[in-house]
């Protein structure tokens, strides 16, 4: 009998302990998957949530009610849901449908299909676009028109139609599995995504390396999310970056492109730097950067990205324009003063012409992980020049490079580089800097101060144009190379 009833009690401790063990890996995974791996659902009524469609844009809600009348379930869904939840202004309305593309296209004579990998229609309503994809369904069949993957497990094409539960299962975090039903004005929240959001905990939906794998651009999504949104990586989403990272390198040019400035042009570039080196994910984006990182870690080039990248905040915060031309000539720098160096050692060319041959061969290097449009990679390379005209130019010739059309740009440029390498950058940089500060008297005094007059310059622009022609022949080698 005594025995009995210590069995009882030790098995009831045993429950107890197993309970509480339960209850602690809950709280800390609380992402719920049922037994058969589907995601758990929470349906939040109207009176539940405090969005309003008052902070709905309108070419969205005439989308979500237009697909509702013609039977179509219809949800906003994503960002724009996650965002009003946390009282930020949305950057885009994604809507998701049960509508095909067809049917979409057939709704809306306002509307394109767009897409391969993902395909989904554009709905124009003048400069604002809202996005209507179908629900997303799971890939059982083999059939390599509507789904397809490579022998990494990266998803090249994923047009399998499914219901919202499915759906919610291809999303990529939690926070990003929120749906604003138009019907009824509630809220599906897959996977605990609700008490995700409030816990700031960002968690990748399924098994986080087959996610990965599927599509690494969601290692860098979850960096963008984390800084944006302040949150923490969950430890399981955050655990494999490290390994995976350089899958990053199989993924198209084009689509990185649209990623980085999406990392960098938001208004949070100091902390995704940051963080994506923690990750090992800034090596496969800016390879020729990181190897110089690498070399020198407190060295000039690790200073000068951390000020273009403070700098980049600042003006964003500030509501003034950046531009990739800038920012890409900026980070480019010291890895074009590397590739110069070598050049001029294995060619004998001079310091100028080497480094003009090695803005060629510096971004035909970066643009085989970005690719970035000719339009900023050709102004780039005139702020590289202007960078050697500083010096050469403290004397009547400093006049005529201020009307240089990107003076200004090449000039913040020679400004961060002083911050960066100080010497006789920094005494550079301030002549310059007094030089455009100051009015006709205070230039003039400059240029005296430098030795130079404009008689003087005349004689110099003569010996210019006379050595000119070597350089235009480097010139035309170098175009010819690209
Ligand atoms: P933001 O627009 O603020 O950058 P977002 O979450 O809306 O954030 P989008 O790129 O607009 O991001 O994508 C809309 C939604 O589509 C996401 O919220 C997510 O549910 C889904 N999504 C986007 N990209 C992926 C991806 N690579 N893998 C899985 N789901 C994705
Ligand atoms: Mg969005």
């Amino acid at each position: 009998m005594l025995i009995i009833q210590r069995c009882t009690i030790f098995r009831r401790i045993t429950q107890f302990c197993k309970q509480l063990f339960d209850d602690a890996q809950t709280a800390k995974n609380p992402q719920s998957t049922h037994e058969d791996g589907s995601l758990s659902l929470e349906i939040i009524p109207r009176d539940g949530h405090n969005i309003s469609r008052r902070q709905i844009s309108e070419n969205a809600l005439k989308v979500l009610y237009r697909l509702h009348k013609a039977g179509y379930q219809a949800y906003l869904v994503g960002g724009g849901v996650r965002d009003l939840l946390l009282g930020h202004q949305p950057k885009d309305f994604d809507v998701v449908t049960d509508a095909k593309p067809e049917d979409i296209k057939k709704l809306f004579r306002n509307s394109r299909l767009v897409g391969r990998r993902f395909r989904l229609a554009h709905i124009m309503f003048g400069r604002e676009i809202i996005e209507v994809a179908t629900f997303r369904g799971h890939h059982t069949e083999s059939n390599e028109k509507i789904s397809k993957t490579n022998a990494s497990g990266r998803l090249l094409r994923d047009n399998v139609y499914g219901s919202i539960d499915e759906d919610a299962e291809r999303r990529d975090f939690t926070v990003n599995a929120l749906y604003y039903n138009i019907g009824d004005y509630s809220i599906r929240s897959y996977g605990g995504g609700i008490q995700d959001l409030n816990a700031r905990t960002l968690r990748l939906i399924g098994d986080p390396e087959t996610r990965y794998r599927e599509d690494p651009v969601r290692m860098l999504r979850a960096v963008r999310f984390a800084t944006k949104l302040g949150m923490q990586l969950d430890e399981h989403t955050g655990a494999p970056i490290k390994q995976l990272a350089p899958l990053l390198k199989d993924i198209p040019a084009a689509r990185m492109y649209e990623e980085v400035l999406k990392l960098f042009f938001a208004g949070k570039a100091v902390q995704n730097l940051r963080m994506l080196r923690e990750y090992h994910l800034f090596a496969p984006l800016f390879p020729i950067v990181e190897a110089q990182l690498k070399d020198e870690p407190k060295g000039p080039a690790m200073r000068l990205l951390a000020e273009v990248m403070q700098n980049t905040d600042a003006r964003i915060a500030e509501d003034k324009p950046v531009t990739p031309t800038f920012f890409y000539a900026a980070i480019l720098w010291y890895p074009l003063q590397a590739r110069a160096q070598d050049i001029a050692m294995e060619s004998g060319l001079s310091p100028y012409d080497a480094m003009f041959a090695a803005m060629g061969d510096v971004f035909e290097q970066q643009c085989q992980t970005i690719s970035i449009p000719r339009r900023f990679s050709v102004p780039a390379r005139d702020i590289w020049q202007l960078q050697q005209r500083f010096e050469r130019s403290k004397n009547g010739r400093a006049f005529k490079l201020l009307e240089h059309p990107k003076f200004r740009a090449a000039y913040d440029l020679l400004l961060l580089r002083a911050a960066a390498e100080g010497g006789n950058t920094a005494k550079l940089a301030e002549w310059w800097q007094q030089f455009v500060d100051g009015d006709d008297d205070q230039r003039q005094q400059l240029l005296k101060g430098s030795g130079s007059s404009r008689s003087g310059q005349r004689n110099r622009n003569a010996q210019q144009r006379r050595r000119r022609p070597p350089r235009r022949n480097s010139n035309k080698a170098n175009g010819a190379a690209e």
